[in-house]
């Protein structure tokens, strides 16, 4: 064993911090009216502090991973697992992690994503140069359109089109029936036109009968995209529509690592990945399923579990050095809350998000605000005495 270890793991704290959001954000499974932050603080003995974040959607409702299940899955099995080792050797504390945690990739990536932030500001560099090096300095980024209202979805489209933040506008169906999404969809686009491009994403609600219907008719209105029509075991199913129609079809739910990235590329399940840091169990993983769909002709598309601030800069560490992303990204996360938890904000200007290039993943919290959203301090306001007495 090494004598001269830089830093250690000292300490690995988690928080749950529950932001709401500026609307509701309807989903074909789950209505989210706040957004709980999973986030990660990894103290190093050189006085380091690492951020990571495992957010994930409505609970259980998107995921496996629930956000008090990811902070039990750090607090009870990874942080004494990782406490006194070699701080900068990511790979193999997560190599470590892997052996001891099956699963739970939404929390691996929040540690991985604190020991990178770590070792990135303890080297001066961001956490991009760790990856291979930057390619883009700024990120296109997607607007989600799911207040579910037609009329309410133009007149925020036109908003963010005058605001030059957004003019790639993903639609949320799949919860109504599938003509009456067709028609909000088609409505959308033909306000737009080509001054945006538009895409849905169906949170796999529809069967393959009801697909083949949908899609053929979302081509007919120029629609680009349809992200995850069918449920994520439905492959075949998929595959049978990726090569019927000439609209892309995305892999999102279906992608949850390196062995599902194989899988889809080597049976044509899809044409476009939706990575995602967490779905990828990191960001090595994440690079390795790039490299994957680099090598099948897949089109890759940042994706986002409506992290705030914190995940949102940790994906775009990653996506800012691969060589492409056809399909830009939906890195808008922070954008959908309602309060700002970081010490300076993320930019966003001209279509796209400006990658942080300050050291580590660039960011920095509040930590004022993340206390006062924090669950355990809002339950201690609520029930001071209780709280006292427990502790
Ligand atoms: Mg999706």
């Amino acid at each position: 064993m090494s004598t001269s270890v830089a830093a250690r793991i000292d300490e690995v704290e988690t928080f749950l911090v529950d932001v709401p959001t500026i609307r509701p954000h309807r989903l074909s499974m789950h209505t989210m009216n706040s957004q709980c932050l999973v986030l990660v603080m990894i103290r190093c003995s050189d006085g380091t502090i690492g951020l990571g974040e495992g957010t994930t959607i409505g609970g259980l409702s998107y995921g496996e991973e629930s956000p008090e299940g990811i902070k039990l899955t750090i607090d009870t099995y990874i942080a004494p697992a990782i406490v006194g080792m070699d701080a900068s050797r990511v790979a193999a504390v997560m190599a470590s992690v892997q052996r001891r945690v099956k699963g739970n990739r939404f929390a691996k990536c929040a540690v991985e994503t604190a020991l990178l932030d770590a070792l990135g500001k303890r080297l001066g560099q961001p956490v991009s140069e760790l990856l291979g090096g930057r390619q883009h300095d700024t990120l296109p980024v997607a607007w989600t359109l799911a207040s579910g209202d037609t009329a309410r979805d133009i007149d925020e489209a036109e908003q963010m089109l005058a605001k030059r933040r957004h003019n790639i506008f993903k639609l949320k169906i799949g919860l109504r029936a599938w003509d009456a999404d067709v028609a909000h969809v088609a409505a959308i686009k033909k306000a737009l036109g080509d001054r945006a491009s538009v895409r849905v994403d169906v949170n796999q609600a529809w069967t393959e009968p009801v697909a083949r219907r949908g899609i053929a008719a979302l081509e007919v209105a120029g629609v680009d995209l349809v992200e995850q029509p069918l449920p994520r075991d439905n492959r075949l199913a998929q595959a049978r529509l990726a090569g019927r129609f000439t609209i892309a079809i995305m892999a999102d739910e279906a992608l949850h690592g390196l062995t599902d990235a194989f899988d889809i590329a080597a049976n044509g399940t899809a044409d476009v990945f939706a990575l995602k840091i967490a779905q990828a169990g990191g960001l090595f993983d994440a690079a390795k399923i790039a490299a994957v769909a680099e090598a099948a002709g897949i089109g890759l598309y940042g994706g986002t579990m409506l992290e705030g601030g914190v995940g949102t800069a940790a994906s775009a560490q990653l996506f800012s050095a691969l060589p492409q992303l056809a399909w830009g990204t939906e890195l808008f996360g922070p954008l959908l809350l309602t309060e700002e938890i970081l010490a300076t904000p993320l930019r966003y200007a001209d279509f796209a998000l400006q990658v942080p290039s300050t050291p580590g993943i660039g960011v920095e919290l509040d930590m004022e605000r993340v206390a006062f959203f924090s669950r355990d301090r809002r339950a201690a306001r609520v029930h001071p005495v209780r709280t006292a007495v427990g502790a």
